[in-house]
């Protein structure tokens, strides 16, 4: 079965390895060490179809830059986190969209699979980053947006459908 790959990128601390983890095997990480990069594979269905999903929970991008660059070379798709309660971590997803065009473009791919992820969705009083803002960055760059909590389990397989729907799509487009 054909394995699509996908990165979880975003700031430290926004849940990547929380949603990551909700995902693939339904508990809640209240603590995760925030070095550990692993990838996961899971099998599931969208759409009444099955699929292969290999996840890859990358540690945190201010650390580790010059990673990065080599992630998004080894990916297809891309789920962008940022936490709804750090208007900084919204920034920096702006950033790493702007490294995967750089690198993703030139390749021949016009359109990258691309999800946009506002975690921490359950902390209603500490928000700073309005549902507008996210559904703004959506439209301009033709991809989806999710609020989530990994916490409370909110809108987390909508994600990862929605990434293998894209990814679909884009291997018809190739094949044409
Ligand atoms: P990562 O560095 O992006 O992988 O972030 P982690 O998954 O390690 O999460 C960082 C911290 O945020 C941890 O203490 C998590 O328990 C917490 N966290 C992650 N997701 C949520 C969420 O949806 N809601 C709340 N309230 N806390 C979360
Ligand atoms: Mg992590």
């Amino acid at each position: 079965m054909r394995v699509f790959q996908c990165a979880v990128m975003g700031s430290g601390g926004v849940g990547k390895s929380a949603i990551t983890v909700r995902f693939i095997n339904g508990s809640y990480l209240e603590w995760y060490d925030p070095t550990i990069e692993d990838s996961y594979r899971k099998q599931f269905s969208v759409d009444n179809q099955p699929c292969l999903l290999e996840i890859l929970d990358t540690a945190g991008i201010d650390q580790y830059l010059t990673l990065n660059d080599m992630f998004i070379r080894e990916s297809e798709g891309f789920v962008l986190v940022f936490s709804l309660c750090q208007r900084d971590t919204f920034e920096e997803i702006i950033r790493t969209y702007e490294a995967i065009r750089r690198i993703k473009l030139p390749e021949g791919n016009q359109i990258v699979p691309l999800v946009i992820v506002g975690n921490k969705s359950d902390l209603i009083d500490e928000r700073e980053v309005d549902s507008t803002e996210g559904e703004k960055l959506a439209m301009d760059w033709k991809c989806t947006y999710y609020e989530t909590s990994a916490r409370t389990s909110t809108n987390i397989v909508p994600v990862f459908e929605d990434i293998v729907r894209q990814l679909r799509r884009s291997d018809l487009i190739r094949r044409q």
